[in-house]
């Protein structure tokens, strides 16, 4: 029998292909923007700047301050420039820090937002905005966020270097592995999971060979965006919490902090869901899941260890403190003790274990 489920959708147009950025003035058209703001961080200002060069007036002006973590201090900079000058939409062109800016901006004022995705990370097919303000990053959720059109151009990609290829490839892979035992999951996300950790798991390795293979890359993104989708729809679980309290009391990076702890949560919610442990071991082509996502990470010469991000190893005492605090549902329960040896092994950089 089927087991019971809610599947909701969000509106979202998907515009996907090599070369479809040409395709962003008519889409600017479709949703009746006349004069946008276009969004991006100081890194990719010159990208921003070419972008311009082709779509003409229909962007209005640049911001190009974009920042990790979206700061209200910087979104609400941006809002002065963009009530300044009258812009009716906006554009962000970049990674999870610019697409998180145009959401702050979307949430402010209900402008389209259209979305150009240059990394892994998924963002933009979410309704979920995190941003920070004294330190502190709250989450929220509103399907006011959400852009109103998605273009996802292979070629935006090619200039990501291996190490981020590879750490936002795996961050998006997260999205899928928590979605396939998530509480509120469902037979769509399901496909869409499997086939999205299919996807990076055969292209990730291909990229880090060669990272100018424009086919290994179209099918990063295309299981980017499927990733993506998963976290858009259903909740996700202890990895994420995980990943929140390590990024927000330690200041760790986000894509690498996810590529350490991803084969150590999967371990850790094993004997919680064989059915889920299967069906990414089938899409990795591997025995065991936690150990195939492990070898993977290895592989790709990406971060295996907490150390190596900087975090103390006396703070593993604290993330277990937080971690058990304002708990996410999880398919096994939370257990101090077995979430400080998760950790302490993440930390060391040991291969996963399930207790
Ligand atoms: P990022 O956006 O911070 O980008 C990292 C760096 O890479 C930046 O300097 C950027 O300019 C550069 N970059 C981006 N694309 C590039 C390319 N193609 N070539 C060369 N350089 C490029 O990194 P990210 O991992 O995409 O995003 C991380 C942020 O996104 C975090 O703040 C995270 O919380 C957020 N996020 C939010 C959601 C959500 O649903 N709200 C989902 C995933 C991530």
């Amino acid at each position: 029998m089927v087991a019971a489920f809610t599947y909701i959708a969000y509106p979202a147009r998907v515009v996907f292909g090599s070369g479809r950025l040409l395709e962003l003035g008519r889409e600017l058209d479709q949703l009746g923007i006349k004069r946008a703001l276009l969004l991006s961080t100081p890194e990719q200002a010159e990208l921003a700047e070419k972008v311009r060069d082709q779509v003409g007036d229909k962007v209005g002006a640049i911001y190009s301050r974009a920042t990790m973590h979206t700061p209200v201090d910087v979104t609400e900079d941006a809002l002065g420039q963009l009530r300044a000058l009258g812009c009716d939409g906006l554009v962000a062109l970049g990674g999870g820090s610019t697409i998180g800016l145009g959401k702050a901006l979307a949430l402010r004022t209900d402008i389209p937002l259209v979305a150009i995705p240059t990394t892994y990370a998924g963002s933009e097919m979410t309704t979920i905005l995190g941003e920070t303000e004294s330190g502190r990053k709250k989450t929220q959720r509103t399907p006011k966020v959400l852009p109103k059109v998605v273009i996802y151009d292979v070629n935006l990609t090619m200039s990501l270097p291996q190490g981020l290829s590879a750490t936002s490839g795996i961050n998006a892979l997260a999205h899928a592995v928590e979605a396939l035992y998530a509480r509120d999951a469902n037979p769509i996300i399901t496909l869409m999971a499997e086939d999205g950790i299919a996807a990076l798991g055969r292209s990730l390795p291909r990229i880090a060979r060669d990272l100018d293979d424009q086919e290994a890359r179209s099918d990063a993104q295309y299981g980017a965006w499927l990733c993506a989708a998963c976290l858009g729809v259903v909740t996700m679980a202890l990895h994420h919490k995980v990943c929140h309290v390590l990024g927000g009391s330690f200041n760790l990076p986000h894509s690498e902090t996810h590529t350490v702890m991803l084969p150590h949560c999967t371990a850790y919610n094993t004997p919680a869901r064989p059915e889920a442990m299967s069906r990414i071991s089938r899409a990795l082509g591997t025995e065991d899941a936690a150990g195939g996502l492990f070898e993977l990470a290895r592989s790709l010469g990406a971060p295996i260890s907490l150390r190596q991000l900087g975090m103390p190893e006396a703070g593993i005492n604290r993330a277990v403190g937080e971690i058990m605090q304002d708990q996410y549902w999880n398919p096994r329960p939370l257990d101090q003790d077995a979430l400080r040896a998760m950790l302490t092994r993440a930390w060391l950089g040991e291969p996963p274990r399930a207790s």
